[in-house]
């Protein structure tokens, strides 16, 4: 199984290490073929290289989308070296074998990345490039073809080992590799062209990414994990600046996804999120970046420690200095002073991410869903709730105030995993329960936790005393409402939609307590 290499052909974008790699092939007596910027590169360097234009006796034209695009390229990749049918019609057209593809794409991604407009998108499109990939990919039992710089030192490696020749075991891999690459290409172009005609409706999509990292290991240390990403130019964890502390594992990768995409709901003032485990334990508003990172702590110290913090600010001196006074995994914001960083600097496990803006909350990914056999795919869950979108259902109305912080429970609890229950109290979370499999004992939870925050800062009662609660989904019986109604909420805001609403409207009137319809609830599970 193993393949001699007598003739490449070298077509690449990203010209990272494709002298030295030209410079051992010829080395290795290997007979180079190559596109017009590769291969007067080449020649430049003083090796022999034949223009494909010379092999397929067309010009390059129409700006490079029509190069490679030939019977004489695709008939050297494809044919069936040992198919007598093959080997005469390359005979007949005088097509030579091609055993050796190395192409990397136009940078679509990147391009994209830097927020190109729609006709330069359309024009890095590389239509030649995967189309040889794929044809060189389908006859790996023949042709060895590479499409990542990073795989060049391989590939010299298998040919030193093998006198020149590469084994099939090892092509195998380089086809899957290329597949993988082409696919997420393809993904890209659709992600980008989805957006950029508005499209959202995940029906119309395919999906693949293109692979940023591979990781250490995945949620547990026996589970072997990588991070893909998909073109997509949405500010957050894949697209961030890491400037200092270890490589983010794949749960910090998740939980600061998590984060960010919270905090990014409050964008009138400063607010803080931390997370644990996908879950918010704190969130807070304040006037300044310091007073909602404090009041997102107080929501919960204990969780918060080893915590993910997101911003929705660029990360000031003084918020700094605050963060840094327990351990926490990544920071994450939409920015940092210097002064800031370099308090972090003494902090060398601590992670600091920065974007450099906060995502659009009012539009949304696609979440995706993994199921045996297949995923699923879905919007993600874009808040679209208003004040004026509420409707009071109890005698009482809720005051201003309470108003305020209804809206910021019911954003909060969108973020929570079902069964969500969330006490607020003048902008900040003071009670999370989250993750339960009924709602009463979110309810329960979240209250007792509240009650024990109050122990550990030496509060004269609870901070849910006073507070307003939200729940994701409607209230099934009147026991939940019961619940926060005895842990001191004066407010609710919930979906409604319930059988018992009457029931559950009867309690909080008598109870005194003012409640919301949302009308649309947030499951997320
Ligand atoms: P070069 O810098 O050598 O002129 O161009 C290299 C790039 O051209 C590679 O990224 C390769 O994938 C791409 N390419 C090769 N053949 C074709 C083709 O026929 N059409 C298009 N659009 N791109 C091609």
């Amino acid at each position: 199984d193993l393949v001699a290499i007598r003739r490449a052909l070298i077509s690449v974008s990203d010209k990272t290490g494709m002298l030295d790699l030209a410079r051992v092939l010829h080395a290795h007596g290997v007979e180079l073929l190559s596109t017009g910027g590769t291969s007067g590169m080449i020649r430049e360097a003083g090796l022999p290289v034949r223009d494909v234009s010379d092999v397929t006796g067309f010009p390059e034209m129409m700006d490079g989308r029509v190069k490679t695009l030939h019977p004489k390229v695709h008939g050297g990749l494809l044919a069936l070296r040992d198919d007598a049918e093959h080997v005469a019609a390359m005979n007949t057209h005088g097509i030579e074998a091609i055993d050796l593809l190395v192409v990397n794409l136009y940078p679509f991604e990147e391009t994209v990345a830097k927020g190109a407009d729609y006709d330069t998108c359309i024009e890095n499109i590389d239509i030649g490039g995967p189309a040889m990939i794929r044809a060189a990919s389908k006859n790996h039992a023949f042709v060895a073809v590479v499409t990542d710089p990073a795989d060049y030192a391989d590939l010299l490696a298998q040919l030193d080992a093998n006198k020149g020749a590469t084994p099939l075991a090892f092509r195998q891999h380089l086809a899957l590799t290329a597949y993988s690459r082409t696919a997420a290409y393809d993904t890209a172009v659709s992600t980008w062209l989805a957006g950029a005609i508005g499209e959202t409706t995940p029906r119309y999509r395919s999906f693949a990414g293109k692979l940023a990292q591979g990781l250490r290991y995945g949620e547990n240390p026996h589970q072997s994990a990588a991070f893909y990403t998909n073109g997509s130019n949405r500010p957050g964890v894949a697209t961030a600046k890491q400037w200092q502390g270890k490589e983010l594992s794949y749960n910090n990768i998740n939980d600061t996804d998590a984060a960010f995409e919270l905090v990014a709901e409050f964008s009138a003032g400063p607010a803080c999120a931390i997370i644990k485990h996908a879950n918010p334990c704190g969130v807070g508003q304040g006037k300044t970046l310091t007073e909602a990172y404090q009041r997102a702590y107080q929501c919960d110290q204990t969780s918060a420690f080893g915590g993910i913090v997101a911003l929705n600010q660029p990360l000031d001196a003084a918020t700094a200095e605050e963060i840094v006074k327990i351990f926490t995994e990544v920071v994450i914001a939409p920015g940092a002073s210097d002064e800031a960083r370099a308090i972090f600097a003494a902090k060398k496990n601590l992670r600091l991410l920065t974007t450099d803006a906060l995502p659009d909350a009012g539009k949304g990914n696609l979440a995706f869903r993994q199921v045996a056999g297949g995923f699923l795919v879905q919007d993600s869950d874009v808040d679209t709730i208003k004040a004026a979108d509420l409707k009071v259902v109890t005698k009482r109305a809720p005051t201003e105030a309470e108003l305020a912080d209804l809206l910021f429970a019911w954003k909060v609890a969108k973020h929570v995993k079902s069964n969500a229950i969330v006490y607020v109290k003048d902008g900040a979370t003071v009670g999370v329960g989250a993750g339960q499999m009924s709602r009463v004992d979110s309810t329960r939870i979240a209250a007792r936790k509240a009650e024990d925050m109050a122990d550990v800062l030496g509060l004269p009662q609870s901070p849910t005393i006073g507070s307003v609660v939200a729940s994701d989904a409607f209230f099934p019986f009147p026991d939940g409402l019961l619940t926060a109604a005895a842990a001191g909420a004066t407010a609710v805001i919930q979906p409604g939609g319930s059988m018992n609403d009457q029931a559950v409207i009867d309690a909080a009137d008598a109870e005194g307590l003012a409640m919301v319809f949302t009308g649309q609830r947030h499951f997320r599970h």
